[in-house]
């Protein structure tokens, strides 16, 4: 995807890449308000951040009608930071952050959206919980402890290489295992709909292998400074 080109021209490229049963999140991090106001009078509303204190300070500038999307890893104390707002938290690994984000979703009267971060990629620097650690947290879900939180899906990072086959086969591998939880332990909630998988280098991969959401930041903005 090019990085030249006006905001309205990089949009409308990565836009008319996708399917449009995929959900396009516009990654924000480090961007100026001014640089999200300009996509958002270009029609889009679902941005995505991943430092708690900078959404906090950034969403009371921006138009209330954006579409908060929380991305990056994300400690107990902050997200009280992102609980009044945010839409869907991509990066759950585990039920002591549930208890925290059910606690600040009730406190905010509202449900809160999160997806399981499943470490898909070789690398050691990657958050979330590995295929087995997941499918135990959703297949033993508990809906009495976290009421006011509604599970989504999975999002997934695959390993940063040029390496196709390898990314194919990360992506195809959390693909599988959302299949499988979709039609086992999640049958009976059609809101576990949501598949993250794929950024501005591997979206077109990931949407291949089955993704609904990609996460792109520098294909729309440019280089980050
Ligand atoms: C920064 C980031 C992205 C977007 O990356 P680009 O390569 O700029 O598209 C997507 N997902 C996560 C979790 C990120 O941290």
């Amino acid at each position: 995807m090019p990085d030249h080109g006006t905001l309205a021209e990089r949009y409308a490229h990565v836009r008319a890449g996708l399917p449009t049963h995929v959900q396009l999140v516009a990654v924000s991090k480090t961007r100026s308000v001014e640089e999200i106001r300009a996509l958002y009078d270009l029609g889009h509303r679902a941005f995505g951040e991943n430092y708690p204190q900078e959404l906090r300070d950034k969403q009371p500038l921006l138009p209330a009608d954006i579409e908060w999307h929380f991305i990056g890893h994300l400690q107990r104390n902050k997200v009280k930071y992102i609980a009044p707002f945010v839409r869907l938290i991509h990066s759950v690994d585990g039920p002591e952050l549930l208890d925290e984000i059910q606690k600040r979703a009730a406190a905010a009267d509202r449900r809160i959206g999160v997806l399981v971060q499943v470490h898909i990629a070789c690398e050691e620097t990657k958050h979330g919980l590995d295929a087995n650690e997941a499918e135990a947290l959703i297949s033993e879900w508990d809906g009495q402890r976290w009421p006011s939180v509604e599970l989504r899906g999975l999002m997934g990072m695959a390993s940063n290489t040029d390496d196709e086959g390898l990314v194919g086969r990360e992506f195809r591998g959390l693909a599988d295992l959302f299949d499988r939880l979709k039609k086992g332990a999640r049958a009976a909630h059609p809101e576990f709909d949501t598949l993250s998988m794929g950024m501005s280098g591997d979206a077109a991969l990931a949407v291949n292998c089955g993704s609904t959401l990609v996460r792109v930041g520098t294909a729309l903005f440019g280089p980050r400074r």
